[in-house]
């Protein structure tokens, strides 16, 4: 009897897709969130993938498909890896980054309600199925502007002092990637409660939000990078058991220093944008990184860069306006 209880508890492994319900249309069609899951039949960590909250964000999404393949081949030898591919559907089709019927903005809607705004209702669905499964790990994928480089954002403020921050941090460490901390703020905190990552984060579930390059289309180089990235944590955690090749990108890394986020300084008229350093580059404060040209050709501004800073990227748009920001900076803190 004994054996046969035993027996009982040795499950065997299986991939199962889902599909939740969201939204009805007024066409009566279901919006749906799609769901995988990877079960290895033993126990062990729980970790998630979740992609795409933002619709134009689409990179992460292959990724995903590339881990997912890649378990099919290599099963994994304990716990389940869980994985929403796109988390906002209704964006994705249209190539927007915020819900288009609604103008929200995913990712800011969090925890989300059973009873609200599409958003919310969305980020609802969302938030209860992770939390639901007890996760060891959440890994958000995002992408940013078209010319940039992956890095890792941490939260600021009062999150810092939980312990599921810490151990994200500690994991994120391990990456090789810059860890990207947005300045401390009221708005910074404000942030933290309604995201995705901030609320899991929140509810002592280690999370992070993984920004792995390029948005709107899918870049192979940062999709490899991705992909190396991920399986690379799911070995750390005896997951899986496989000599991985480190891509080129990580191999001449930018070192895994925690940086400050700063976007300034920006052009004070409009013109034309010619960038002076790239993506990936340092700069050591006092630099010039961009020039703006007016329509005849003449050079009107040059921006410096404020603190030596890892440039992160360019804006998607090369024209100057005062008030937008020209690239992003991860400026240095501590090494
Ligand atoms: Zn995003």
């Amino acid at each position: 009897m004994a054996f046969m209880e035993n027996s009982l508890l040795i499950k065997k492994p299986r991939i199962k897709q889902k599909r939740l319900s969201i939204l009805t249309g007024s066409d009566l069609s279901i919006k749906r969130l799609a769901l995988i899951e990877h079960d290895s039949g033993l126990n062990g960590p729980v970790v998630w993938l979740t992609a795409c909250i933002h619709g134009d964000e689409v990179g992460g999404i292959a990724i995903v498909h590339e881990v997912l393949s890649f378990l099919r081949k290599n099963p994994l030898l304990r716990g389940k890896v869980f994985a929403f591919p796109i988390l906002n559907a209704m964006a994705f089709e249209v190539g927007t980054r915020d819900i288009p019927i609604t103008n929200e903005d995913l990712n800011r809607s969090f925890p989300g309600s059973m009873r609200g705004t599409v958003g919310e209702r969305t980020a609802h669905k969302i938030f209860s199925t992770i939390v639901d499964t007890h996760p060891t790990l959440v890994l958000d994928l995002h992408n940013d502007w078209l010319r940039s480089i992956p890095y890792i954002i941490l939260d600021s403020g009062k999150i810092e002092s939980k312990e599921s921050y810490k151990i994200a941090a500690k994991i994120g460490r391990k990456t090789n990637l810059p860890l990207v901390k947005e300045p401390f703020s009221q708005k910074s905190n404000e942030l933290v409660n309604k995201t995705l990552v901030g609320n899991l984060l929140l509810n002592d579930i280690p999370a992070l939000t993984l920004e792995l390059g390029t948005s709107q289309i899918v870049d192979e180089k940062h999709v490899s990078l991705g992909v190396y990235i991920i399986l690379e944590i799911l070995k750390s955690l005896q997951m899986i058991d496989v000599n991985l090749k480190m891509p080129e990108e990580i191999k001449n890394n930018f070192s895994n220093k925690i940086y400050i986020y700063n976007d300034k300084p920006y052009f004070s008229q409009t013109g034309l944008i010619r960038y002076l350093a790239k993506p990936g580059q340092l700069i050591l404060k006092g630099k010039p990184f961009a020039s703006l040209y007016n329509v005849f050709g003449k050079l009107t501004e040059t921006l410096f860069v404020e603190n030596d800073s890892l440039i992160l990227g360019h804006n998607d748009s090369s024209v100057g306006i005062p008030g937008n920001p020209v690239a992003a900076f991860a400026q240095v803190i501590s090494s």
